[in-house]
Formats: structure tokens, C-alpha cells, sequence
């Protein structure tokens, strides 16, 4: 298993593959298993690297990961099987946005996926969330460019960082869910559904 993770890390550095720091798995991790997390739905599995190492927390932690990039399904299916995790991890071939869920609910959604569309997974993927369910995002910090949109010449990244604004608007002010934000490695937010019936 070790050896996979490193050779997975060298994989994304080799392949220019985007994968979470390892401060930031790390705290999922420890978040997992503090928080007796046992299902989780991930939104970017890319060669399924967090996927492994969330599932590898507990015996009974299960993962759902959705990817739309076929080399990249194609390179994580292959790596679960390496570690036997073919009964814990179900890799799913498809854009996000247009999954069917149906007649599941999940303790855990990690949404590490397109960061424009951070608000659409939140508000698609929110009604599969048991209650007191919760949502953990990366990447909030995005590199250091988060709160100074307006300074950025380029045009796409400055229009992609001031989504990542409006999406950290958005959990602020979000009624549903209470958000802490987490200065580990490019910035994390774990949002908690409140109980409807409080
Ligand atoms: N979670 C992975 C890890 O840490 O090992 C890294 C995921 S990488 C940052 C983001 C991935 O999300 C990319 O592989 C990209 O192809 C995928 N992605 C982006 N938008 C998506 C969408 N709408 N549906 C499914 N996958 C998407």
C-alpha cells in the first residue's frame, strides 16, 4: 500500500495530475475517523489517489467517486484494484453533473472536482447528505489568488478565483449548514447539515 501511494504521487507529478496535498488527506483522514465517518461520495477521483486513502482509514469506510476524465477513471480503476479495493471503491465514469443518484445517502461528501462549479456539486449533491452530514472542500485557497480576484491580469484565472469567492460567500451565509474554514494545505472548508428538526 505504501508503495502504491508513492508511486501514485510520482504518477500526478509525472502526468501533471492534480491530486490533494498530503496536510490536507491527512485531516480528512483524521476527520474520518474521529467522526466515524463509513460512507463517503467524492466528486473528483482523478487516478484515485484521496479514494484510496480515505478508504484505507477503516475496514467499513466505503467511497463512491465520480470522474468525467476517461484516462484518469481509467488510471484509478486500475490503482483500487492494485490494493484490493474493489469492494470498498466504486469509480463511476461520468460528469458529475449529469449522475443519477437514487436511494442514497452518505455521511461524507469531499468535493475536489472543476472549482467553478463548487456551488452546482454543493447544491446537486447536498440532498444526499444524511442529517448532520458533511461537506468538505479543497483547494479554497486556490494557490494564494483567493481574495485577490481583482488583481489577477489573466482573465480566466481571475473569473475562476472570483468563483471560488462567491463560493466561500456562499457557505458563509449558507442557513442550512454551519462551515468552518481550515488553513491546511490549499484551504479546506467542512460544512455540517444542521438537523431540520432543532
Ligand atoms: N481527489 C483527487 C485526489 O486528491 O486524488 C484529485 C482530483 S483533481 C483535483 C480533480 C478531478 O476532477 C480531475 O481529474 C477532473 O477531471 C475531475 N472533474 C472535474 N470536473 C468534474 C466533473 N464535473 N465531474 C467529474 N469529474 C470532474
Amino acid at each position: 500500500m505504501k508503495q502504491l501511494i508513492l508511486d501514485m504521487e510520482n504518477y500526478a507529478v509525472e502526468h501533471n495530475v492534480p491530486i490533494i496535498e498530503k496536510d490536507s488527506i491527512a485531516f480528512i483522514m483524521k476527520f474520518i475517523k474521529t467522526n466515524n465517518i463509513k460512507n463517503i461520495l467524492e466528486i473528483g477521483s482523478a487516478i484515485g489517489y484521496s479514494s484510496i486513502l480515505m478508504a484505507s482509514v477503516a475496514p467499513d469506510v466505503t467511497v463512491t467517486t465520480i470522474e468525467r476524465d476517461e484516462t484518469r477513471y481509467m488510471e484509478c480503476l486500475k490503482n483500487v484494484k492494485k490494493c484490493h479495493f474493489e469492494q470498498k471503491i466504486n469509480v463511476v465514469f461520468q460528469d458529475a453533473l449529469e449522475v443519477n443518484l437514487s436511494n442514497v445517502t452518505y455521511d461524507m461528501l469531499f468535493i475536489d472536482a472543476a472549482k467553478a462549479q463548487n456551488t452546482k456539486f454543493f447544491e446537486k449533491f447536498k440532498y444526499f447528505l444524511k442529517p448532520g452530514g458533511i461537506i468538505i472542500t479543497d483547494n479554497l485557497k486556490f494557490h494564494g489568488y483567493t481574495g485577490k480576484s481583482e488583481e489577477i491580469e489573466s482573465k480566466n484565472l481571475r473569473s475562476l478565483v472570483s468563483k471560488i469567492e462567491e463560493y466561500i460567500t456562499f457557505l458563509k451565509e449558507n442557513k442550512e449548514f454551519d462551515t468552518k474554514f481550515y488553513d491546511v494545505g490549499d484551504g479546506l472548508s467542512v460544512s455540517v447539515k444542521k438537523d431540520d428538526k432543532k
